[in-house]
């Protein structure tokens, strides 16, 4: 086992702020899962997985834990039929670079999650989500290290108890399971196409400029291009991506907010309504804001930005002050979606 001491974690989150852990330890094998927490517990230290940090806000001082970075990246077909295919990818695997991989092999079912940084260990903790396609829709199943009662078990889709943004890994204790490896069911049939006006357009455009190439890899190509122009590229621009979940209220608030607010968007969702959070800061004139080193990025105003500073209090007393603002204009409670370590 290869224990690194004093690590500094910012440079292993993509908004460039994390103070030092006192243990870092990068695991491949069932091994080293197991050693690492064995670790962790003789010292009494509470666990800290970590993938590519790309949904995670670490304070800026020291930390007396164990940080477990999974960089296991191996890929196995466990089950093919004519008509789909199960593959079971280790948690360190890059998610972007899977989602590559089942494009160019003409497997769909995750192409519209194309773009999103991360690996895939990570993406059942939070659902991950983009353009009308979650991870729940095709995991079968998270192979898991329970450290509570050190077994490997395996989580089924229905044991992942998976929603919005959410999941039962994020709600179980942090350090209870280490994700080893997921299985993810893809569809040989062709994919459907994501029902957004601005895919549609760009859509158009791939099939223009690569004719020759695979309608998956044209929605691929499509959503790389949107997220290109509204997202800020994190190894230029420090960010998490979305910093609040979009709101979700029932049709009788909608409506008492529509009657004052006659612009706001929205979205149906089975019997909610879905209000993009963007919007809401955007209407209380946040957009483009900064402060302290970090700001509200000006073509997207759900994604903050750091722009020089080194503290995790600069980016949430900014967040704080964006809930503060838009619970006051709507009477609405925005929830964070990247993890807090504080
Ligand atoms: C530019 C940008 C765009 C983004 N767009 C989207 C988007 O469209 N949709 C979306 O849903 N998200 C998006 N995100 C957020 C983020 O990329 C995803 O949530 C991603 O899945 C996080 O992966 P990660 O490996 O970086 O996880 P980390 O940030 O390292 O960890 C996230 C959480 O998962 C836990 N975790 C990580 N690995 C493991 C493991 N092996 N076992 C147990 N727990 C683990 C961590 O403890 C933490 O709680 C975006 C982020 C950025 C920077």
């Amino acid at each position: 086992m290869n224990i690194k001491q004093n690590i500094f974690l910012s440079e292993y989150t993509t908004l460039r702020i994390g103070g030092r852990v006192r243990y870092f330890i990068e695991c491949i094998t069932d091994t080293d899962i197991v050693d690492a927490v064995t670790y962790a517990d003789n010292h009494n230290l509470p666990i800290l997985p970590l993938g590519g940090g790309s949904n995670m806000v670490i304070a800026d001082h020291a930390h007396n834990m164990v940080c477990i970075h999974m960089v296991n990246t191996g890929l196995d077909v466990v089950y093919e039929d004519e008509s789909s295919i199960h593959i079971s990818v280790g948690a360190g695997y890059l998610w972007d670079d899977f989602v590559e991989y089942t494009v160019l092999h003409g497997y769909s079912g995750i192409e519209a999650l194309s773009a999103i940084p991360g690996t895939c260990g990570a993406t059942p903790v939070q659902n991950v989500g983009a353009y009308g396609q979650e991870v729940s829709e095709t995991i079968v199943s998270v192979r898991v290290y329970n450290t509570a009662s050190n077994i490997f078990q395996g989580f089924s889709n229905t044991d992942c108890q998976f929603g919005y943004r959410d999941s039962v890994f994020k709600h179980s204790s942090r350090g209870t399971y280490i994700i080893e490896s997921v299985t993810f069911k893809l569809d040989k049939k062709p994919p459907s196409i994501p029902q957004y006006p601005r895919v549609s357009d760009e859509l158009q455009l791939m099939q223009e400029h690569y004719p020759y190439e695979s309608q998956l890899m044209h929605i691929r190509r499509a959503i790389q291009k949107i997220r290109s122009d509204k997202l800020p590229d994190p190894h230029h621009v420090p960010n998490v991506g979305s910093f609040f979940k979009n709101v979700y209220v029932n049709p009788e608030k909608f409506f008492e907010l529509q009657k004052q607010f006659s612009a706001i968007p929205f979205f149906i969702d089975g019997d909610m309504y879905k209000i993009p959070t963007g919007w809401l800061i955007e209407s209380v004139g946040l957009k483009g804001y900064s402060r302290d080193g970090v700001g509200v990025y000006d073509k997207n105003a759900l994604v903050l930005i750091n722009q020089s500073s080194v503290y995790s209090h600069d980016i949430l007393s900014l967040a704080e002050e964006i809930h503060r603002e838009v619970g006051r204009k709507f009477g609405l409670a925005i929830e964070i979606e990247p993890e807090i370590v504080p």
